[in-house]
């Protein structure tokens, strides 16, 4: 499984670094700072909640 995050469209509500700080970084003015990512193995529940608690629908869920 892979994350694509549409970093541009971020607003830095932190919502998926709430669920998921490991996965999700913020920069220091509290916008995501990653792309995106491969899941690691064990981790895609709490991955897809992450994405899920994004407001603004930037974060997808890729399942390979
Ligand atoms: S929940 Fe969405 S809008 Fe909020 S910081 Fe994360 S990626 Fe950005």
């Amino acid at each position: 499984m892979k994350i694509r995050i549409d970093k541009a469209r971020c607003v830095g509500n932190a919502r998926c670094w709430a669920i998921a700080p490991d996965l999700y970084p913020l920069d220091d003015d509290g916008y995501i700072s990653i792309e995106g990512f491969d899941v690691p193995e064990g981790l895609e529940a709490i991955a897809k909640r992450g994405a899920r608690a994004c407001p603004e629908r930037v974060i997808e869920v890729i399942e390979e």
